[in-house]
């Protein structure tokens, strides 16, 4: 797989607003922001999207979850509620093929996101 953004953001090679680290991911906040709260949890295991998820990776991806949820307690955004999204390919509209968890809130998100078709 060819090195991303993100596996140069593991490496220290470029800069990121980093608010958690441990053994098997990293989270950073999103440089163009789509909510008050935009921050992005991401495995250091490099996989490029969630086609190539395997059973292997259940435990990886369920821990993006976890983190997922205790950042939102940590930036206030729990109680009133937040969003979670994982975009695939080009009509998921993934820009960087390391696979990432985006928690977004601090306002209210409409549903469904394209209400206009
Ligand atoms: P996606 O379109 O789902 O692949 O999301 C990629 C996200 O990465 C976008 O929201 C970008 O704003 C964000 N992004 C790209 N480069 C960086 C960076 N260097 N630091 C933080 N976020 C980034």
């Amino acid at each position: 797989m060819s090195e991303t953004i993100f596996s140069r953001i593991i490496n220290r090679e470029i800069p990121a607003d980093i608010v958690h680290e441990d053994e098997q991911c990293l989270a950073f906040r999103d440089i163009n922001p789509q909510a008050p709260v935009h921050i992005l949890i991401i495995p250091k295991k490099a996989i490029a999207t969630v086609n190539d998820l395997t059973e292997d990776d259940e435990k990886t991806v369920g821990h993006l979850y976890v983190v997922a949820a205790r950042i939102a307690k940590q930036e206030g955004i729990a109680e009133d509620g937040f969003r979670t999204a994982m975009n695939c390919n080009e009509h998921g509209g993934q820009s960087v093929y390391h696979i990432h968890l985006h928690l977004l809130g601090g306002k209210a998100m409409g549903w469904p996101p394209f209400p206009n078709g």
